[in-house]
């Protein structure tokens, strides 16, 4: 096995809920946890890479299973001799645990209990608060009480947020997400969980039959961050991704990547009117 910035199969290390990868924006490991082993999403993005993914939320999480997995491949990690085996030479460095799955990991009933879990193990490996721990989410169940209790939880492991935005209105939602979650909600969620956890906005943008962000759709994208910075949300800043990886949605066909230089363009204007620091990753 190794792991290279275009693989992200979840089964590599031939565990259940774990896998290493390799991220392409920080040049180092990230060690994923997929509470999603059913291949189940409440949205549908049509650039998602989840091969046979369905509708619905996480199963039931073996919690014991979930502690050893993530204990053996935390070793592994630390380990330079399997390092020097699976990685490439210039990412040979563990970069953060990342819960991020093969759908949205906040649907899971045992969120809190899964991030008890990582506390533990984070700790037994002396690892609290050293390693950078990251919820990537839709940020569609931020509304949820236990949701709120387990993104509290993750700011005092010193975790932080990627919260999803890839569209401004509701239209460029419902066709790039499949989601109807509504501007107002989003914006609430997006308030709501920059106040109880470091977020950073991850956006995508790329070609859906010409760019997903542009003209109006830009400006009301523009307008929803502006929006929650006036209503008290401190944003870390914004994580601008180009379409770097294949669909496995009916999609996959109509999109294309953006030129890197008209990425960079998009991630200079959204800096300009945001005020917030743009990191664009092509
Ligand atoms: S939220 Fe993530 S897992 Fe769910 S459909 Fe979108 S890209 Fe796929």
């Amino acid at each position: 096995m190794k792991l290279t910035t275009d693989d992200h199969g979840r089964d590599k290390a031939g565990m259940r809920y774990v896998y290493p990868v390799v991220s392409r924006r920080a040049r180092g490991v990230s060690i994923g946890i997929n509470l999603n082993t059913d291949n189940a999403c409440n949205w549908r993005c049509v650039y998602c890479q989840v091969p046979g993914l369905v509708r619905g939320g996480a199963p039931e999480v073996d919690l014991a299973r979930l502690e050893h997995e993530l204990t053996t491949m935390l070793a592994r990690a630390r380990d330079p001799q399997w390092m020097e085996r699976h990685v490439p030479q210039d990412a040979r460095r563990l970069n953060d645990v990342a819960l991020s799955g093969n759908g949205e990991s906040t649907t899971s009933a045992q969120f809190e209990a899964v991030l008890e879990v990582m506390a533990k193990v984070l700790a037994a490996a002396d690892l609290l608060g050293k390693l950078r721990v990251v919820l990537i989410t839709n940020g569609s169940m931020v509304a949820h009480a236990r949701v709120q209790r387990g993104l509290a939880r993750l700011a005092e492991l010193g975790g932080e947020v990627w919260f999803k935005l890839d569209a401004g209105t509701d239209e460029g939602r419902a066709r790039l997400n499949d989601t109807s979650m509504s501007r107002e909600r989003v914006l609430d969620a997006l308030v709501t969980c920059a106040g109880l956890a470091p977020t950073w906005v991850q956006t995508m943008a790329l070609d859906f039959e010409g760019p997903t962000l542009s003209g109006d759709e830009e400006r009301s994208y523009v307008e929803l961050l502006l929006l929650a910075r006036e209503r008290g949300a401190h944003l870390r800043g914004v994580l601008l991704y180009g379409f770097a990886r294949a669909s496995h949605q009916p999609e996959a066909a109509r999109l294309r990547a953006l030129e890197p230089a008209e990425l960079q363009a998009l991630g200079g204007r959204i800096a300009q009117a945001t005020g917030l620091i743009v990191q664009t990753t092509p």
